[in-house]
């Protein structure tokens, strides 16, 4: 009846992506653990009625996402602005950061989005398009397509590439 023991306690939280690799969103201190019935930590050998026995669970709770980390992103708030972003008020000029939105990507990779919004490596894979001679709008801005070229990458028809 020991929380360790349990299928409503996790001790962390990982991602698993598409493209194998893993990152781990958070974890509880040595001994403590989330419990989803009580929503609050307790301790591993704390154990409640709501007990429910586990087979050989390592208590992470794992999220999966298709795409590699750098693929994967949220909105949150700009770092220069603070999440400001126009200053209609006060009639300043929009963060140039992230244009006055206020909001820039969060990638899963750690990366912060720069002023272009995109990730270094979305930026090198629309340089090879723009280089194969794709430049309309529609194209880099349709994962899909980058994407797929990202696949031809994979096949070698880009050899010698970084990415
Ligand atoms: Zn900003």
């Amino acid at each position: 009846m020991r929380c360790s023991d349990c299928a409503h306690w996790s001790i962390a939280r990982k991602t698993i992506y598409g493209d194998g690799s893993e990152i781990e969103n958070g974890r509880c201190q040595q001994g403590r653990g989330d419990c989803e019935v009580l929503n609050q930590q307790t301790t591993w050998d704390f154990g409640c009625t709501s007990f429910q026995a586990t087979d050989n669970w390592d208590h992470v709770v794992v999220t999966r996402k298709q795409g590699a980390p750098w693929q994967n992103w949220k909105m949150g708030p700009c770092p220069d602005c603070k999440g400001v972003g126009c200053h209609m008020v006060e009639l300043r000029p929009a963060c140039g950061h992230c244009l006055g939105v206020g909001q820039v990507r969060y990638y899963d990779d750690g990366y912060i989005a720069d002023k272009t919004w995109d990730h270094p490596k979305e930026k090198e894979i629309k340089k090879r398009l723009r280089e194969r001679g794709i430049t309309d709008s529609a194209s880099l801005n349709n994962p899909g397509e980058i994407l797929a070229e990202f696949r031809k990458r994979d096949e070698g028809l880009f050899e010698g590439g970084t990415l």
